[in-house]
């Protein structure tokens, strides 16, 4: 194999705490080098995420000169933690060169073996790029596959036989894409024909690793381009196919963009505007459902999407459980995409209207369910927010927020109620207070003791049943239209 070590000058600042530990195997004899995606970013002035050192030294041989270490998985890979000048902990991880036998299950290595050089360990590695060592030291970079060449030119590809090595690990596939996307470099020929021909293998990863990449590639600068990269070369179907039932599909008058288009589009400006993982997610999901709601109207002369959030919200959830996204990530993108729409009708937009959907949402969700609508609106090709509608809807919320959204919030409490009515505990004082919330959304002014001590003496003497009614009237008129819309859409579809 042939050997190329240059000496390059990197003006990137270095951590600190990274050259200590670089210079520590050193001084106790070890070969140490940065490698792997922080040497391609710092090469290209972009702050690294993680830093990764190489080094000839064992696992055990690397514990023995750090105070507090870890082992981080199977590969020997030793986690250092370390103190950064702005005095937080942070974990470097150092592995030791190794080589890899076969890969007989298409994700991991039947063997790892730690008797490596330097140039076995580069030539584990997925793509040119990602496979040169920088000794600071000496500042000599060692680049046996020419990754200096390919980041200049802006390609990526992989290290020797494309087939092959996504034949060993599929995963880098998609790590092909999400590079791609992340660095805006095209995928080299050879390489990219290997991601089309070997996609369907994406079957044996997990879905974990899968998720991983995915969400990396909708954290970049370019979700756009990197879902459409994954279309095009035949991966979405193996991460999440249900985005792809809106393309080609048309919309009405006010929409110029397919469902495909616009649901990528609102996703692109969730990453301009740099807004989290959920929010962006909660874009590119939000009309995943019009597909399958799609109807025409002759009355309308025009496509309806009646229960298109409904069905979206249950779409999304088991996408993305599919996809083994936390609990938390689940509930919310699965809520945004389910109340996408109350921000989008103008004339829904009361005060208690909004009161309610903060108490649906969550007080804690309902500013990224405006961001969401904001995704929306750019997406179709609509301009901005005029500011001062915004800060009309901005002070709604703010309002609407300080009113009670709970029962816990009410002037008034089960004791109160028990000492009024002279109820003893029981399922009755829970129907009267949540009729009480029923009202006291409507009109906050009826949150005080006077008003609601009144309303509950007089609650008390409806029958039990109706009270029920009263207190869940909110949530059922809710469930009910819910459940009507969907009995429609099921209907059509031939299914219960
Ligand atoms: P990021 O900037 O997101 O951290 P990265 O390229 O550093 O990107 P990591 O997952 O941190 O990605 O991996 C560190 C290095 O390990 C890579 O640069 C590459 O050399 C190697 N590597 C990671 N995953 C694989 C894989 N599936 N197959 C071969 N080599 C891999
Ligand atoms: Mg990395």
């Amino acid at each position: 194999m042939a050997t190329s070590t240059e000496t390059v000058k990197i003006s990137h600042p270095i951590p600190q705490e990274v050259s200590r530990v670089t210079e520590t195997l050193r001084k106790a004899g070890f070969e140490a080098y940065l490698v792997g995606g922080c040497v391609r970013d710092i090469l290209q002035e972009i702050n690294p995420k993680d830093w990764d050192i190489t080094t000839n030294a064992k696992p055990e041989e690397i514990q023995a000169l750090f105070e507090e270490t870890f082992y981080e998985n199977d590969y020997g890979t030793v986690g250092i933690v370390t103190e950064t000048e702005d005095e937080t902990l942070k974990v470097i991880e150092v592995t030791p060169y190794r080589t890899e036998g076969a890969y007989t299950d298409k994700r991991r290595p039947d063997s790892v073996s730690f008797h490596a050089k330097l140039e076995d360990d580069l030539k584990r590695r997925d793509f040119t790029i990602n496979a040169i060592a920088y000794d600071e030291s000496k500042g000599h970079l060692t680049d046996l596959f020419d990754g200096l060449k390919d980041i200049k030119d802006k390609v990526l590809r992989t290290v020797g036989n494309a087939q092959e090595r996504f034949d060993e690990d599929a995963l880098r596939i998609l790590r092909a894409v999400r590079l791609a996307t992340d660095l805006s470099f095209t995928i080299e020929t050879e390489t990219q024909n290997a991601v089309i021909e070997k996609a369907p293998t994406l079957k044996h990863i997990s879905m974990e690793r899968i998720r991983d990449e995915f969400s990396k590639m909708i954290m970049t600068k370019n979700p756009m381009v990197g879902v459409i990269m994954c279309q095009k070369l035949g991966l979405l179907k193996y991460i999440a196919p249900e985005i792809e039932n809106g393309i080609g599909v048309e919309q009405n008058g006010d929409h110029i963009y397919t469902v495909w288009e616009h649901n990528l589009r609102a996703l692109q400006h969730s990453a301009d505007r740099e807004w989290p993982l959920h929010v962006r997610l909660a874009a590119l999901f939000h009309d995943v459902s019009k597909p399958e709601t799609r109807r025409w109207s002759n009355e309308k002369n025009n496509w309806t999407f009646y229960g298109h959030d409904v069905v979206g919200g249950r779409v999304s959830r088991k996408t993305l459980e599919r996809l083994k996204y936390s609990k938390k990530i689940v509930d919310v993108v699965s809520m945004l995409v389910r109340y996408h729409l109350f921000f989008s009708d103008i004339e829904k937009i009361t005060l208690s209207a909004v009161r309610r959907i903060v108490r649906n949402v969550g007080p804690e969700n309902v500013w990224d369910l405006m961001k969401v609508r904001a995704c929306d609106r750019i997406g179709m090709g609509r301009p901005k927010e005029a500011p001062y509608r915004l800060r009309k809807y901005e002070s709604m919320i703010e309002e609407a927020m300080r009113a009670p959204v709970s029962v816990g919030m009410l002037k008034i409490d089960g004791q109160k109620i028990m000492e009024v009515t002279r109820e003893t505990p029981g399922p009755k004082l829970g129907f009267i207070l949540h009729a009480l919330l029923e009202e006291v959304l409507d009109d906050t002014e009826r949150n005080s003791e006077e008003f609601l001590v009144k309303r509950t003496l007089e609650l008390a003497k409806l029958p039990i049943e109706e009270l029920k009614k009263l207190g869940e009237e909110g949530k059922e008129k809710k469930d009910e239209a819910e459940e009507a819309e969907l009995s429609v859409i099921r209907k059509r579809h031939g299914v219960k």
